[in-house]
């Protein structure tokens, strides 16, 4: 008998796990390269990149986390809605080149880039903005939001910062907003599974908040868990999260939602129990974590 290869799985992840941070390749504002440093910066032990319906991060980031000692999460935040409701669906561990999931991906990005050009024309009536002061803020390739042309209103000086734009022109009662193509959350959820992934609910208790008979439809559909230590979710959406959780026996978790200088999200401000994440690499089969290189 040999002993267990010492460069391959540790026995336990070495320091705090934050399952949810966007890079450029979406609406974040940092190559994940440099996300990943700023990570190990906080502290982190293991993180996840979770894009916005892209998975063009993940190699950058991988290389990046293990090369200084960090275990990587494969992952992404695939959109979904819920009539007018927005509902984010964090998918773990999922196979990247799953057909459908690859279609249904590329569908929503492709549909956000001519949703994003009629906001700015709706926008463009009343403001000095052009599509191309959008596309100076996006990276290219990446998942264009309304956080891109919140940075082109800003670089116009129109608004001071992200925030700014969200709580005026970009929001949907300002008259300017357009929506994007997204699948309903049962939909969602059933992609990822397909694909090996696990699925968990984003934020289930923020300013959207689903109603508990859709949760419950998605649990049975084979949700995976719920985020429920982030910034978004009220005290009293924790509470109820909790008790669903409890019932049903679903993985719990707590992340930071990093955008760079998009958001003043921290990483690590939200952590996730190592005992949680485990069972995600119990359940996940489409794609592996990265265990760094140990030993050095
Ligand atoms: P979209 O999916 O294009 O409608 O844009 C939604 C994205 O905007 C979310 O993923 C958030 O990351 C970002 N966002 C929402 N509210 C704010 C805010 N107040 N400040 C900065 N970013 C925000
Ligand atoms: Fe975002
Ligand atoms: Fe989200
Ligand atoms: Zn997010």
């Amino acid at each position: 008998m040999t002993d267990a290869d010492p460069t391959s799985r540790p026995a336990l992840f070495d320091g705090p796990i934050d399952l949810h941070l966007h890079s450029n390749r979406s609406d974040g504002t940092e190559d994940p390269a440099v996300l990943v440093e700023r990570a190990a910066q906080e502290g982190l032990g293991t993180i996840a990149l979770t894009d916005h319906d892209t998975t063009a991060g993940w190699a950058e980031a991988a290389a990046a986390a293990t090369a200084r000692g960090m275990t990587f999460i494969p992952g992404m935040e695939l959109s979904a809605k819920d009539g007018w409701r927005s509902v984010h669906v964090l998918a773990y561990l999922f196979d990247p080149t799953d057909p459908d999931l690859v279609a249904e991906t590329a569908r929503i990005r492709d549909d956000r880039i001519g949703r994003a050009e009629r906001i700015v024309r709706n926008i463009g009536r009343d403001y000095a903005l052009r599509w191309e002061d959008v596309l100076e803020q996006t990276d290219p390739g990446a998942t264009v939001g309304r956080p891109h042309i919140a940075d082109a209103l800003v670089a116009r000086g129109i608004v001071r910062d992200r925030g700014e734009a969200f709580d005026g022109i970009l929001h949907p009662r300002q008259g300017y907003y357009e929506a994007h193509y997204a699948p309903d959350p049962l939909t969602a959820i059933e992609l990822v599974v397909a694909a090996g992934g696990v699925p968990v609910i984003a934020h289930p208790a923020g300013r959207e908040r689903m109603t508990d008979a859709t949760l419950r439809r998605l649990i049975d559909a084979g949700l995976g868990g719920l985020e429920i230590d982030h910034r978004e979710n009220t005290a009293e959406g924790r509470a109820w999260l909790r008790g669903i959780a409890a019932e049903h026996d679903l993985i719990v978790t707590g992340s930071s939602d990093y955008h760079g200088a998009g958001k003043p999200n921290v990483p690590g401000e939200n952590t996730t129990d190592p005992a949680m994440l485990q069972r995600i690499i119990d359940r996940g089969s489409g794609s592996a974590p990265v265990y760094p290189v140990r030993g050095r």
